[in-house]
């Protein structure tokens, strides 16, 4: 038997242990029901970040903004990275212009970013868009 994964839920941010034969099963939160693995990015805050930073699975990070065009035209690409990778990564969009602080401290000098952590720490970052296939080997590379 292999430990549970601990995952927050998108929703609340509650930890949730999940056993890795059920990550494909649709599994809710304990505490909100909310789906801790909705297979779509979810919204990163100031105010969520560090909660949705925990967790055994790695957290790939889109850092965007409403005014910057390329970052629009990689937002379905993201969505469909968020679908393919269920249950491997977790993926987040975050604001930058709502944001600004904490896409300050995480150092982005230019959008979109891509930011991959795991274990908390970022191990990866791709300065602007990728091609799905592009994307998907990026990832590929880094382990996932
Ligand atoms: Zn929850």
């Amino acid at each position: 038997m292999t430990e549970p994964l601990l995952i927050p839920c998108p929703h609340c941010n509650g930890l949730n242990r999940i056993p890795a034969a059920r990550l494909a099963d649709t599994p809710r939160c304990g505490r909100c029901k909310a789906e801790v693995l909705p297979g779509q990015p979810i919204e990163l805050t100031q105010a969520n970040f560090a909660s949705q930073l925990k967790g055994d699975l790695p957290l790939l990070v889109d850092v965007w903004a409403d005014w910057c065009g390329p970052c629009k035209a990689f937002a379905p690409t993201f969505h469909q990275a968020a679908g393919q990778l269920q249950g491997r990564c977790r993926l987040g969009k975050l604001d930058s212009e709502a944001h600004r602080q904490l896409a300050g401290q995480l150092g982005i000098r230019s959008i979109p970013s891509l930011l991959l952590f795991k274990g908390g720490r970022e191990v990866a970052r791709q300065s602007g868009a990728l091609p799905l296939p592009q994307l998907l080997a990026w990832l590929a590379g880094q382990g996932l």
